[in-house]
């Protein structure tokens, strides 16, 4: 696969795109600002690993604002138009503004979002919306406050979530997603409350298949509650039907409650994998580039960057990885494929969801 004239568009300035080595394109980048967190959920950050004395990255080991900025840069000269920020907690990151304020300027981004844990982001909407973020997702697991503080590691506040969506609202940053990572046992039996609580509010709830990402959580199959299953309990609690993909590479599939009151989202990353269009490259806040969210290995741009490469030499770099890219771990999972499983992968909070 080589590069592709993007020239039949004028609207984007972009002269070039490039495909993967199974024709995908690189449009998605998801940025992590840090991998620190003010949650412990036990299925990405278990407070027993993550305790006191854990190291995270300091300072000078992760990418600056500047070396952010010419990574999403080269990004965007290559097709992508979707910038995600995340972690860890992004907002833990007290110059965030500053950071988006630059991004949303870049040629080619014409969607720039963020993904929260919702505790600071009552702090944060109004300046966040100001300086010209589109849209916010807020992770909340639980509307019932104790399966919540469980799932949070102990330390989330459900009322803080809750005033964090809200505000977001508020300052425009709307309509807001709530994803959620649905556990068996933990949280599954209270999946139609939470969706009874956003029904009606514009806000888009989206049920995430719990994923072996990692090695620390974990993960085993039967901990996953299949999308069929939960989409059966909640044809029985309403009438729903599915409602056609906004674009290409949409991971979730869509469904709308037949009297009006919304959509829901399935993530069915384990049970209907879509590696097939996975569009998505996540740069990690030490600088290294990931194209899988199951990888064990990414390519150190930090390097390159402190280095010395150029403009045109970061482009070609990431350029080269996207065309070499055959990921398809989702595809590729199997139960029996027990050797699989055994490959040490990055960690979540570490290479961003
Ligand atoms: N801290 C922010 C938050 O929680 O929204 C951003 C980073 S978090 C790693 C991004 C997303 O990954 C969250 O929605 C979280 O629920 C999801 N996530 C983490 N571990 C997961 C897992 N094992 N399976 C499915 N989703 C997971
Ligand atoms: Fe923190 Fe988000 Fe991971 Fe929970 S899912 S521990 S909030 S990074
Ligand atoms: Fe994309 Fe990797 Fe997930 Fe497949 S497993 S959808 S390639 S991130």
């Amino acid at each position: 696969m080589s590069l592709r004239s993007d020239t039949e568009d004028k609207s984007v300035s972009r002269p070039v795109s490039v495909v993967d080595a199974m024709g995908r394109p690189l449009h998605d980048l998801r940025i992590s600002l840090l991998d620190q967190c003010n949650l412990r959920c036990p299925y990405c950050m278990p407070e027993a690993e993550f305790h006191a004395d854990y190291e995270f990255l300091k300072r000078q080991q992760r990418l600056t604002y500047d070396e952010i900025l010419r990574v999403a840069a080269g990004a965007s000269s290559l097709g992508v138009s979707k910038i995600r920020l995340t972690g860890g907690e992004p907002l833990l990151d007290k110059k965030i503004c500053d950071l988006v304020e630059r991004i949303v300027m870049l040629p080619g981004v014409d969607d720039l979002a963020l993904t929260t844990n919702g505790m600071l982001l009552s702090l944060f909407a109004e300046k966040l919306a100001a300086a010209g973020l589109h849209r916010v997702t807020v992770s909340l697991d639980s509307i019932d406050k104790d399966i919540f503080r469980k799932m949070s590691g102990g330390r989330g506040d459900l009322r803080k979530v809750l005033a964090g969506i809200k505000a977001a609202e508020e300052a425009g940053l709307g309509p807001i997603k709530i994803n959620v990572v649905v556990q068996k046992g933990v949280n599954d039996h209270a999946v139609l409350d939470l969706l009874e609580h956003f029904r009606g509010t514009g806000t888009i709830v989206r049920l995430i298949e719990f994923m072996d990402v990692g090695n620390r959580n974990g993960w085993q199959m039967n901990q996953v509650v299949p999308s069929h299953v939960l989409l059966e309990s909640i044809q029985r609690r309403w009438a729903v039907r599915p409602v056609d993909q906004n674009y290409t590479g949409e991971v979730a599939r869509r469904y709308e409650y037949v009297d009006g009151g919304g959509e829901i989202g399935f993530i069915s990353s384990v049970t209907e994998p879509f590696c097939g269009d996975c569009s998505r490259a996540r740069l990690s806040a030490d600088g290294m580039l990931y194209t899988c969210l199951f990888a064990n290995q990414g390519t150190d741009l930090r390097e390159s960057l402190r280095n010395g490469a150029d403009d045109d030499e970061l482009r070609d770099i990431l350029s080269s990885i996207w065309l070499q890219r055959a990921d398809r771990y989702s595809e590729l999972r199997r139960p029996e494929m027990a050797e699989h499983h055994v490959l040490r992968k990055v960690e979540m909070y570490r290479m961003g969801g």
